[in-house]
């Protein structure tokens, strides 16, 4: 909060050593204070964002510190809307502190974590989604978290609730209004309208609200549980998707112990990976210690990769286990991997030849005691496919199903989907608002009531751009940032 009229100043590049370290100055002194400790065109007399070559100094002697270019941007033109002054110097970590160091001596104050993006706000350069948009932006690992990071920069998603806010306002007004002429006795606003609009309005929100869980998916990464029974080939085939040796792959049935996450990129999704133990009955205490830790992932799990390795003699069995677990975890999407289908495609004899041992695609997918569990498998919407993780056929394509799996419900390309948490539950309490607000009105209540849930509703809509803020607010979500932003 920039009560106190401060000029700020810190390190806005990464922590340690690089080829260059940006040091950001902000604030009305910025321009004298930059000057103070400046040899070479004096910035004051610059124009707005223009870079000058020159050097800064290390004391009143005007002895050199560093070599370097200072970009200036005159508010409000600015980030933060104030003066702003960046050096670019060079990285050593010596040199970042002297500079800091030496526009404190000149009068400027160490900036607070997130301090420079809280003046962005505070001066109406940009509002909390925004800033939070900032901060998502930076941490982006993924292209889909990119784009929506990018979003809310951009502020589509402001607009959005701006849009919705608006709504909401003309819909109180116009009951306000008529609590005003209560005595008369009228109506000014049609009743169905205002119903229609209400359920407009809930329907919109509750669907960003909703889309929160794929939001934090992108951000995160899309949470894919490799299961199957000891030996059927997750280590192989999370070694596979992850172009690396990460898994430990042995012929001992109960290797991987533990949990192993890893992530990547693929068709610009990022997937975080569990490989997890087996799930089996075993009385080894450790492995069954991993087979709870597999369990609870699968419970988290966006998608489950079920591996079945069809050369087990009793592999029917396991397409049992994995159509009962597949039919507990209905909120995730289901595959069934037929793995090592190098060693069928090395066989010359097909699957009826040897007595249906081996089973297909089709068979593996739907030819099973007809009955509740292909129900629950249809409705877990299993697809198959047949794959050999050692040798990489069919991963393309499950890469492709995978992808398709995880922006089946909200695309990131082109939906606005929200990835904050705090947002998510401004969005779920607006919506609860309105709920209330909607059942006054079609009850017949009278319009105050209504119009209290809508400036409820109004209240925490508000809260996600910043147009209803606190001081509390404001400090929980900037000293997350980091000194510099
Ligand atoms: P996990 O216990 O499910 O993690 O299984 P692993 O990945 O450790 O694999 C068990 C054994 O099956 C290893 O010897 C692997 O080399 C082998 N294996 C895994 N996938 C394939 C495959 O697609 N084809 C063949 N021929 N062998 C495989």
């Amino acid at each position: 909060m920039n009560k106190d009229n401060d000029t700020i100043c810190a390190v806005s590049t990464p922590h340690g050593e690089g080829g260059l370290a940006v040091v950001r100055l902000s604030g009305p002194r910025a321009l004298d204070i930059a000057d103070a400790a400046w040899k070479g065109r004096p910035l004051r007399e610059a124009e707005s964002h223009t870079a000058h070559f020159g050097t800064i100094t290390a004391d009143s002697d005007g002895s050199p510190l560093d070599e370097a270019v200072a970009t200036i941007f005159r508010g409000p033109r600015s980030f933060t809307g104030e003066d702003v002054v960046e050096f670019s110097c060079h990285g050593s970590r010596w040199i970042q502190r002297e500079v800091v160091a030496r526009l404190v001596a000149l009068g400027a104050r160490p900036a607070e974590a997130g301090e420079f993006s809280q003046r962005a706000f505070l001066n109406g350069r940009i509002d909390l989604a925004q800033a939070e948009g900032i901060a998502d932006l930076i941490a982006a690992s993924s292209r889909a978290a990119h784009r929506l990071a990018m979003r809310q920069v951009k502020g589509s998603f402001s607009r959005r609730l701006d849009e919705m806010r608006a709504k909401l306002v003309d819909l109180a007004s116009l009951l306000e209004l008529e609590l005003d002429f209560s005595e008369e006795d009228v109506e000014f606003a049609d009743r169905s309208r205002l119903l229609a609009l209400a359920d407009e309005t809930i329907l919109l929100v509750e669907r960003l609200a909703d889309s929160y869980k794929a939001g934090q998916a992108f951000k995160e990464g899309v949470p894919v549980v490799i299961a199957g029974r000891p030996n059927a080939g997750k280590s192989t085939l999370l070694n596979r998707l992850l172009h690396d040796d990460r898994a430990i792959v042995s012929d001992i049935p109960g290797t991987t112990r533990d949990i192993i996450e890893d992530t990547r990129e693929i068709g610009g999704i990022l997937f975080r990976f569990y490989d997890t133990a087996g799930l089996r009955d075993t009385a080894d205490t450790v492995e069954l210690l991993g087979i709870e830790r597999a369990r609870a992932a699968l419970e988290k799990a966006q998608i489950v990769l079920w591996l079945l390795d069809p050369t087990q003699p009793d592999h029917a069995s396991d397409l049992e286990q994995i159509r009962r677990h597949a039919a507990e975890l209905p909120e995730a999407r289901h595959f069934l991997l037929v793995n090592k289908s190098d060693l069928r495609t090395s066989d010359s004899e097909s699957p009826s030849d040897r007595g249906g041992e081996t089973p297909t695609i089709a068979d593996a997918g739907m030819q099973t005691p007809s009955g509740a569990g292909d129900h629950a498998l249809i409705d877990a919407g299993m697809q198959s496919l047949r794959i050999s993780a050692k040798e990489g056929e069919g991963i393309a394509e499950l890469e492709k199903m995978m992808v398709r799996a995880a922006t089946l419900a909200h695309d990131p390309e082109s939906e606005l989907i929200v990835t904050n948490a705090r947002h998510a539950e401004a969005l779920r309490k607006g919506a609860d608002a309105l709920k209330r607000g909607r059942e006054c009105l079609e009850q017949g209540i009278s319009a105050d009531f209504t119009a209290q849930d809508i400036r409820e509703a109004l209240h925490h809509l508000g809260t996600v751009t910043g147009a209803v803020t606190t001081d509390t607010l404001l400090h929980s979500i900037f000293t997350r940032f980091c000194v510099g932003k």
